[in-house]
């Protein structure tokens, strides 16, 4: 450690010092020109020591005007490390504290607050990020530390342009959205309302339950999943303190954290759920029967006017406007005449309602990769090799889950969609999309490998003297009791597993000819099958991407919706109070969506319970002076966080126009600062006059 130059002051003295300058401008001038400036170099133990030399750093920089004391530690961000700060401060008078270490992102926080503690404004700690930007991209220990050097004094000469801020207070509307209302979205929605705040459920569907409703028995406890989801659907359905809009959208979403304002579309339904009583006249005697049932992946059919499936909730009908005779044609309306609560309304329209909310939570799940949006043209899928759409004996496995699904449309007998035999050979291919860079997505969906032992096992169950053939390229069984579960595929369910790809299905004489390889025992291997399912990719949701953009949530290349932080904010996004969980943010089994789901709920349970919220003040502020009310910056804005005001004199004439930032809605991107041709924007922690002492600091190196 370097030895830090003594100060005369007290501690109190120092506090004063140190605070006085948020209300005295003329104080914080004098204070400027004295700035007492602390530098701390951490190590991050070898992280950063490895490559930079950290006391040979803080003794160059020791020697900076108005650095009062540079000192190396190796753990800056550990107790010891922050108390070190603190103490420095309070001893030697330290009005302003540069950390160089890690990314803002990682401690920023962290030594802001230890700053605040021993007396000084947050605003005045800057940090100059020597691990990712020197030690761990340069291996030469001497380049490496002349960088680190240069970063340092950057940011020393930022803190000493810097202006003490104060965090921003915001008002917080005490009610939630969660947008989907699958597994992930039901169990976010329970745990809000039932700690006492109202939750507000878009669903785009008829009926809440996504994609579980839709599932058969779950692994690895093999529970019918319906058995287990209903009794939380009706919770919801039921719940006080959820307001559900079923077959709805949301629209748009304007506002801030704690105060958005959300526009949602109730889709035309034709039935007055308030009315209607869930008799069930109306689909029983509609004349229109034999139309694919989406909810059946179109392996069942079902009427014009129809509930999703048994358990919906609402279990209450919609029409179907592109198949109903009456809507398409003004003919037939017998679904009129036969409800009796005079439920049928032929001449619903959309609806627009506006909800208020102070958090959000995108809950929108997953689809299976292509094949499931492309159910007729196998070439579009990328797999044409396995005859999907072609040969109506392969099938993806949500179709297979509904096959043996009680509640399906074979009642769970599985059967096969060409003639309704019962299979006596069915292939399993694994990975179809996933891990292929070629021709699929990168990824792994993390879960194929589970469901794909639990087809094997629930088809033996049924079938007992049938043969399951599976192809796979590893198996992926990590989870509580989940390797034990394929384990028991094979060993007790007899299921064979072939590690290998195939290459091509055929239909020869009503089967279908599997050609694969098994690369294990090196063979080639040809199996003939009755039916074959396709373990494909889980994508995210059709429209997630349109959301995230309404949402200002960041999204990968493949729309999964980003989490803040992959380990430390996993449920957080880059958008202040709008959370993800569940599949919508990546692959996902139900105990991890709920999980995720029970984790975003409590996030925003602790928002809500807070009086007002607050937020970091480094957003933008127009210097109305300057301003030429040409408005570039109100049309770039992302955010629409600019506003055009006007400036009166005393006897309320208009003197002048300009823009006015609104600071619930600034997220300071610094877009306006970039279109402004006065130079009337600066962001707050980030003046020009920052930016120029740093690049002149440079230079004057350089
Ligand atoms: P989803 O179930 O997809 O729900 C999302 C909901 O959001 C849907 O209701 C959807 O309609 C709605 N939505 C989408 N977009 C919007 C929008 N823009 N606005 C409003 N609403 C929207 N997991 C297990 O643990 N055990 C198993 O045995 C098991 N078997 C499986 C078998 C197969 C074949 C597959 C493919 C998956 C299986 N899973 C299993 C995984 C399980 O399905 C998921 O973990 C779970 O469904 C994820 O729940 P979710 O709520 O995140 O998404
Ligand atoms: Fe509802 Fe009327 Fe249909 Fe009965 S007949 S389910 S009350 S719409
Ligand atoms: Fe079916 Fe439409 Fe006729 Fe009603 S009006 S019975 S939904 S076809
Ligand atoms: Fe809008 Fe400027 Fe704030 Fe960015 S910094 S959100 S452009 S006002």
């Amino acid at each position: 450690m370097m030895q830090a130059k003594a100060h005369p002051t007290g501690k109190m003295f120092a506090i004063l010092y140190n605070r006085l300058d948020l209300f005295c401008p003329q104080f914080y001038s004098f204070k400027r020109k004295s700035m007492k400036i602390g530098v701390f170099t951490c190590w991050c133990g070898e992280n950063i020591a490895r490559n930079v030399d950290c006391e040979k750093a803080a003794e160059a920089i020791g020697k900076l005007p108005g650095v009062y004391c540079s000192l190396s530690y190796k753990y800056m961000c550990s107790e010891p490390g922050q108390t070190l700060i603190a103490e420095k401060i309070r001893e030697l008078g330290i009005d302003a504290v540069v950390v160089a270490s890690c990314s803002p992102h990682m401690h920023l926080k962290t030594f802001r607050k230890a700053a605040e503690l021993a007396g000084v404004n947050p605003y005045f700690v800057e940090m100059a990020n020597i691990r990712e930007h020197c030690s761990w991209v340069h291996s030469d220990k001497e380049i490496a530390t002349a960088k680190a050097v240069e970063l340092i004094r950057m940011a020393v000469e930022k803190v000493k342009q810097n202006r003490p801020l104060v965090p921003i207070e915001v008002p917080v509307t005490k009610r939630a959205l969660v947008i989907g209302g699958g597994v992930a979205g039901i169990q976010a929605s329970l745990d809000i309302a039932n700690a006492g705040h109202e939750v507000i459920l878009v669903e785009r569907e008829p009926s809440v339950g996504g994609r579980m409703a839709g599932l058969s028995e779950t692994f690895p406890t093999l529970d019918c999943s319906q058995c287990i989801l209903t009794p939380r659907m009706v919770e919801v359905g039921q719940h006080p303190n959820i307001k559900l809009y079923s077959y709805s959208e949301v629209e748009a979403v304007e506002g801030y954290v704690g105060n958005f304002k959300v526009s949602i579309r109730k889709k035309a339904r034709y039935v007055d759920i308030k009315k209607c009583t869930g008799c069930g006249a109306c689909w029983n005697a509609c004349p229109k029967k034999k139309i694919p049932n989406i909810f059946d992946f179109n392996l069942g059919n079902r009427t014009a006017i129809y509930v999703p499936f048994p358990q919906a909730v609402p279990a209450k009908p919609v029409i179907d406007a592109v198949n109903c005779t009456k809507l398409t044609t003004g003919k037939c309306g017998i679904c009129g005449k036969k409800c009796a609560a005079g439920a049928i309304k032929y001449d619903d329209k959309d609806e627009i309602v506006v909800e208020e909310v102070g958090a959000v939570i995108a809950a929108t799940g997953y689809e299976l990769y292509k094949i499931d949006k492309e159910q007729t043209n196998p070439d579009i899928s990328g797999y044409g090799e396995y005859g999907y759409g072609k040969y109506k004996d392969v099938i993806d496995s949500l179709q297979f889950e509904r096959l043996v699904s009680a509640s399906g449309p074979t009642n769970g007998v599985p059967q096969r969609p060409s003639d309704g035999k019962i299979p006596q050979s069915v292939v399993f291919i694994q990975c179809v999309g996933s891990r292929d860079n070629a021709k699929g997505v990168s990824f792994c969906s993390k879960i194929c490998c589970m469901y794909t032992a639990k087809h094997t096992m629930l088809y033996k169950h049924k079938v007992h003297d049938g043969t399951a053939h599976v192809f796979y390229m590893d198996i992926r069984s990590g989870g509580k009791k989940y390797d034990e579960f394929v384990r028991r595929a094979i060993e007790q369910d007899g299921a064979e597993y072939y590690r290998g790809r195939v290459s091509k299905i055929t239909e020869e004489n009503g089967k279908l000819i599997v050609r694969g390889v098994d690369t294990l025992a090196g063979k080639i291997v040809t199996i003939e099958a009755d039916m074959v399912v396709l373990a494909s990719a889980m994508m995210p949701s059709q429209g997630a991407e349109p959301l995230a953009q309404k949402l200002g949530v960041g999204y990968d290349e493949y729309g999964f919706m980003s989490e803040s932080h992959p380990k430390l904010r996993p449920v957080e996004t880059n958008s202040a109070g709008v959370f993800v969980c569940g599949a919508c943010q990546g692959p996902k089994d139900i105990p991890e969506a709920v999980a995720q789901a029970s984790a975003a709920a409590g996030k925003v349970m602790i928002m809500l319970s807070q009086p007002k919220l607050t937020r970091e003040p480094e957003i933008a502020k127009v210097n109305e002076r300057n301003c030429a009310g040409c408005f570039a910056c109100v049309v770039t804005c992302p955010y629409g966080a600019i506003e055009r005001a006007e400036i009166k004199d005393r006897n309320g004439n208009i003197i002048k126009s300009t823009a006015r930032v609104n600071p619930g809605l600034c997220m300071g991107c610094g877009t306006c600062v970039a279109v402004c041709p006065p130079k009337s924007v600066d962001i707050e922690g980030f003046t020009e006059q920052q930016i120029y002492a740093q690049v002149e600091s440079l230079l004057e190196i350089g």
